[in-house]
């Protein structure tokens, strides 16, 4: 009896938690191949011009991601109830240029005061020598993802399977102009920065890179570990459970070597994406990123060139990661004595 009733708890227990495990595989599996090639098809089409901060074509990108984020039930994440944060910026000329940041916002149930950030960069290049910056994989690639993932989750609260903690999906602007759309959210934050619990940010992970064109089931992960050791076992557990890339973490070290612009540097990918704002306010951070290509920034950086069923596989890993670090009991730790590298 008493042996009985222990297997019955074991069964109970087991059933649970496999019945959890396969509903959090029934929302990565709406994240799919066809639906983030209808997105980029049109968010990457000449009809957007290259999307740069400032122009029209973003005013063409931002409204593109409100009329989603409405479409497809997900609130409006900025102060005045709006999706964007208005906001003016100075570019590297010394120039004001008035641009938007998109928010899209899940609340979270029992501890929505704490918050994930995803982001991903929803300006590009524009129009240079009159040929059209379309930016497919930069950043095309990441807001498609970031669109995807949101839906995934809209889904699961739909169904009474919303996160615990909130979510912000963060399209941050300017960034080809140096940062400056994370730098004015991280300046200007709609959400506390010390209840922001992470940022995963997305940038370029559509593309293979010279180094895989043999293996192109990978991805870089750039600063997992640098805040958070707990950030870094998630993702890692997310991807050996659920996905199976191959995780190349080289450019971790700022000083690795890279082949760019006709010469060997140092990668200094660590300060280059919009993770960096985050890192330095000490909220634990993951960028994601193919590597750079000869396309990249260039006007070849085409909707055609992207490898669409890796493009899936790799959101699906950015979601199994954001799903645990949004339902885990914990917050995830900081580490005691994290050394943010800093910029000189
Ligand atoms: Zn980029």
């Amino acid at each position: 009896m008493k042996n009985l009733l222990y297997l019955n708890l074991l069964f109970v227990i087991f059933s649970s938690a496999t019945e959890a495990q396969k509903i959090v595989v029934d929302y990565a599996e709406s994240i799919t191949e066809a639906e983030l090639k209808t997105h980029l098809y049109t968010y990457a089409s000449d009809e957007f011009m290259g999307r740069e901060a400032g122009t029209e074509g973003e005013t063409l990108a931002i409204n593109f991601l409100k009329d989603y984020y409405e479409s497809t039930g997900v609130s409006a994440g900025s102060t005045d109830g709006s999706y964007f944060q208005e906001m003016t910026v100075t570019d590297r000329q010394g120039n004001s240029i008035d641009s938007y940041n998109v928010l899209a916002y899940i609340e979270g149930s029992d501890k929505s005061d704490e918050v994930l950030v995803i982001t991903a960069h929803l300006d590009h290049i524009g129009i240079e020598d009159g040929l059209i910056n379309n930016g497919a994989d930069d950043d095309g690639s990441g807001t498609v993802a970031m669109m995807e993932i949101a839906e995934a989750f809209i889904e699961a609260k739909e169904d009474g399977n919303g996160p615990r903690r909130s979510i912000l999906f963060l399209h941050v602007s300017a960034e080809e102009k140096g940062l400056l759309g994370s730098k004015y959210y991280t300046d200007n934050p709609i959400y506390p920065l010390a209840n922001t619990v992470a940022n995963l940010n997305i940038d370029m992970i559509g593309r293979v890179d010279s180094l895989h064109i043999d293996q192109p089931d990978y991805i870089y992960l750039i600063g997992s570990d640098i805040l958070s050791q707990d950030l870094h076992d998630v993702s890692e557990k997310a991807n050996e459970d659920h996905v199976g890339l191959a995780i190349d973490y080289r450019y971790n070290d700022p000083t690795t070597l890279v082949y760019e612009f006709g010469r060997w540097r140092q990668n200094r990918y660590y300060y280059r994406s919009d993770h960096y704002h985050f890192i330095k306010n000490n909220i634990p951070a993951i960028f994601y990123f193919n590597g750079t290509h000869e396309d990249y920034h260039a006007p070849t950086d085409t909707v055609e060139k992207i490898h669409y069923s890796l493009l899936e596989k790799r959101t699906r890993l950015i979601f199994h990661t954001a799903w645990n670090i949004v339902n885990r009991e914990d917050r995830l730790a900081l580490k005691e004595n994290a050394v943010i590298p800093s910029e000189d």
